[in-house]
């Protein structure tokens, strides 16, 4: 298994304290890897700026044709790389395959965005031409969720906008982003892609580095908001995916059998830590037993276990930080009078696992309600009347996405026009568009991701005005 960062094109082992990458199904040790110093971090920069230099001059043929020898390779090598992501982070290996499957579609998306060039006539006769320039050298910092596809998102927007990159993977599942960045390099020039491993430094020395231009992260809104203070010094600009606490909110209309499947689904997503998951469920007090009921049946019908095992269907929590957050979470929400639906596992293994959870009885003020659980429990709660349910999707300091569930939909627009997020789904959540903008609201974000406005913010605008001689 590689464990060797990738600098200036050359693979190299960090020179800084071990850490270790454990399997959540068993707790085994997958890997021993060596965390980069913070000469280190300095030279993967370096290299960046290096590289920088001719980089931003190369021409959009090169870069596609380059972008689609990277997405052959990565279908060509799926199954390697969706065993690794299974092994590091837990997922079902079925869903590990999609997650490849997708982020090769995603690139291809990428790779076909033009980047504009506004032609403006100024009221004096002289024409402008506004160009959307590389910034330079962009540090990204990705989390263990989706270990693969937030990478994805992460380098080739700004890869296609012509910057250098250095990324830093989450200590909890480095291997599949180190395989990922092994491809890219196979096909880009050395220095434009780097990727340095570490835990408890590596993160603040790439993203505080003077040259680095911008810093995108996915993660806590803790470090978010430690990254964003750190950017003051050299006024780096910062794309900040965070938490959430999307509300679903279901109406009295719904077919119950038809919804629950797909709200089940995009609750416990990749066991439920996926930023935009539906994390509290406001079902309308008509259609609230009825659809309790299907959720706690289809959650009970999950087969718990280790993701390379064929008949697992829903895998373990990552790591053990965010199993007690999650188990904390439960126990207190049942001491508050929270009611545990659905079955409850012991399990003999020794990972993170949680079965799929939901808890009735709970309110807004309960932990559960109020905070994001990142993980496989969802809160469900009964309301009698929509502007409950709307007070209480937009009583939070999150906004990053909500959802509302009818057949009428010229009402859920209207209700969706009430929300505080970034995004709304009707019928659906948690599905996100390459094509759209995807960000947070108050503490759930800065920037956007997706789409040409996600591509944009890895530019800078050039306005050059030209007046006839
Ligand atoms: P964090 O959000 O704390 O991110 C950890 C990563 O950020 C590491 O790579 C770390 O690198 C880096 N980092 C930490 N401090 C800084 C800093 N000041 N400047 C730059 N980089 C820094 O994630 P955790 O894994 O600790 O998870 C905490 C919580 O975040 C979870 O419980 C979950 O609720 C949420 N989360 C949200 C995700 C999302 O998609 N929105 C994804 C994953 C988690 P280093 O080790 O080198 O410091």
């Amino acid at each position: 298994m590689n464990t060797n960062m990738l600098i200036n094109g050359t693979q190299v082992a960090g020179t800084a304290e071990n850490f270790e990458v454990l399997n959540p199904a068993n707790e085994t040790v997958l890997a021993t890897v060596a965390s980069a110093s913070v000469e280190q971090v300095n030279d993967a920069i370096q290299a960046a700026a290096h590289a920088f230099k001719t980089w931003q001059f190369v021409s959009d043929a090169d870069l596609q044709n380059a972008f689609a020898h990277i997405v052959k390779d990565i279908r060509q090598e799926k199954d390697d790389i969706a065993r690794l992501i299974t092994l590091e982070q837990g997922k079902p290996f079925g869903l590990a395959q999609f997650e490849v499957d997708a982020g090769a579609n995603w690139i291809e998306y990428v790779a076909s965005l033009e980047i504009p060039v506004e032609t403006i006539q100024d009221p004096s006769g002289k024409t402008i031409q506004v160009f959307n320039r590389p910034l330079g050298v962009v540090a990204s910092i990705t989390p263990w969720n989706w270990p693969f596809m937030i990478v994805i998102w992460h380098l080739f927007p700004a890869l296609k906008a012509k910057n250098c990159i250095v990324n830093k993977p989450s200590e909890y599942t480095p291997l599949s982003t180190i395989k990922l960045v092994e491809i890219i390099n196979r096909h880009l020039p050395k220095g434009v892609c780097s990727v340095v491993l570490g835990k408890g430094a590596v993160g603040q020395a790439l993203s505080e580095h003077p040259e680095v231009a911008k810093v995108t992260f996915t993660g806590s809104t803790r470090t978010g908001q430690s990254i964003l203070s750190h950017s003051v010094e050299s006024l780096k600009g910062v794309v900040l995916e965070l938490g959430g606490n999307d509300i679903g909110i279901v109406l009295g209309d719904v077919d119950v059998d038809a919804v629950a499947p797909r709200i089940f689904g995009s609750a416990f997503l990749n066991m439920g830590q996926t930023c935009a998951a539906l994390k509290r469920l406001y079902v309308h007090e008509s259609v609230y037993d009825q659809l309790t009921q299907k959720l706690a049946e289809i959650a009970d019908a999950q087969v718990v276990g280790d993701g390379l095992d064929t008949t697992t269907t829903f895998g373990p929590i990552q790591n053990r930080m965010q199993y007690n957050k999650v188990k904390s979470l439960i126990d207190d929400a049942v001491a508050q009078g929270g009611e545990i639906i659905t079955q409850q596992g012991e399990f003999t293994a020794s990972g993170y696992y949680v079965r799929p959870t939901l808890v009735t009885h709970v309110q807004a003020g309960v932990a559960l309600v109020d905070e994001e659980q990142f993980g496989p429990v969802l809160p469900i709660v009964k309301f009698s009347h929509i502007d409950e349910a709307i007070t209480a999707a937009n009583s939070t300091c999150f906004g990053l996405g909500g959802s509302v569930w009818s057949k009428d939909i010229e009402q859920a627009q209207q209700i969706a026009s009430q929300l505080e997020t970034g995004t709304v789904w009707i019928n659906s959540h948690a599905d996100v568009s390459p094509a759209a903008p995807f960000g947070g609201w108050k503490l759930s974000g800065l920037g956007y991701s997706f789409g040409l406005s996600g591509l944009l913010l890895f530019t800078k605008k050039q306005a050059i005005h030209v007046t006839a001689e």
